[in-house]
């Protein structure tokens, strides 16, 4: 038997908290009285600095279900953060962790077979939308643009795993040597190495409530995500720059006219622009990174 830990983040999800613990619970309890999981065995949610009422259903669950337990931050870190805090500070009992999110998007009872697969020696299993009949086309069409640009540019991600996913202990200490302030999970998972396998889940609709990830969060996230892994965009700027230095020199020769003149100089400027932005993301994270900072702050803990 061992001591399973099931950490959930949550931001501004009172809609969804009281319909989440119902499911949660009597799943880690049926797996307690069935002598799969030990008793010590916590739903672990973590709350991201919500603005409503969602610390306070979370103390509430704690007193009345020792299943429970919670992380308050200080404030509102992001996702990644949050799941960090619950995974290190929340699950420091746990033999095994599952991480999934507030709103039911991810399905629950995926966890039997991650399970199934711990059992036979993985540490770490993916969980990955069969479908994603329930997302819009444009939902779509962003989301496997990322995995595909992701992968292209050398980030090594799961195609279509967010972070619903299975570590084991031996994962779990592997990522706590990743000390850097910009974590990508779903990048830096891959590379702790270990046994993994992926189970299929269905990806349902939200609940209840708002999507928390506006198009603009989502794109932020996606440029940290592919910085925070690869420097290949450093390297395919400088390749394009050389090309482009190529093509011009050979039209310089044989372009007329003030009005092509100008076009030329501002397309260039373009580029340069583009190219520094690039780069200074880089040194923006390098900025960051230096500072050793901390990821999240914690302000109270129920255990
Ligand atoms: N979340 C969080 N902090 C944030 C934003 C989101 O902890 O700053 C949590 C949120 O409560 C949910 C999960 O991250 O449990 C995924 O967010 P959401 O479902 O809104 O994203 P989507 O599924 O729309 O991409
Ligand atoms: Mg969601």
């Amino acid at each position: 038997m061992y001591c399973l830990h099931i950490v959930i983040p949550c931001y501004n999800e009172k809609e969804v908290l009281p319909e989440t613990s119902k499911r949660v619970g009597e799943l880690l309890r049926g797996l307690i009285q069935s002598g799969r999981v030990t008793s010590g065995s916590r739903v672990v949610f973590v709350d991201d600095g919500s603005r409503d009422t969602t610390w306070q259903i979370i103390s509430e669950l704690h007193e009345s279900d020792a299943i429970f337990s919670g992380v308050k931050l200080s404030r509102n870190r992001g996702h990644q953060n949050a799941l960090l805090a619950g995974l290190t500070e929340g699950s420091r009992k746990a033999d095994v962790t599952v991480s999934m999110d507030a709103d039911l998007q991810d399905d629950m009872t995926a966890i039997y077979e991650m399970l199934t697969k711990y059992e036979s020696g993985c540490e770490v299993v993916y969980g990955v939308r069969s479908a994603r009949d329930t997302d819009t086309g444009f939902k779509k069409f962003t989301a496997e643009g990322f995995y595909k640009l992701t992968a292209a540019l050398g980030g090594e991600i799961v195609f279509n795993h967010a972070d619903f996913r299975l570590l084991g202990r031996n994962a779990l200490n592997a990522l706590d040597e990743y000390g850097e302030k910009n974590l990508f999970l779903r990048g830096i998972v891959p590379m702790l190495g270990y046994k993994s396998d992926i189970v299929y889940y269905k990806r349902a609709e939200r609940f209840a409530g708002e999507s928390k990830y506006p198009l603009k969060k989502m794109l932020a996230f996606a440029a940290d995500g592919i910085t925070s892994l690869s420097v290949k965009p450093l390297r395919y700027v400088g390749g394009f720059g050389l090309i482009m230095f190529a093509v011009c020199g050979v039209l310089s020769v044989f372009l007329r006219g003030n009005g092509q003149l100008i076009a030329t100089v501002w397309a260039a400027a373009g580029l340069i622009l583009a190219a520094l932005s690039i780069v200074g993301e880089y040194v923006g994270k390098t900025y960051i990174e230096t500072k050793q900072r901390p990821r999240y702050i914690i302000e109270t803990i129920l255990e």
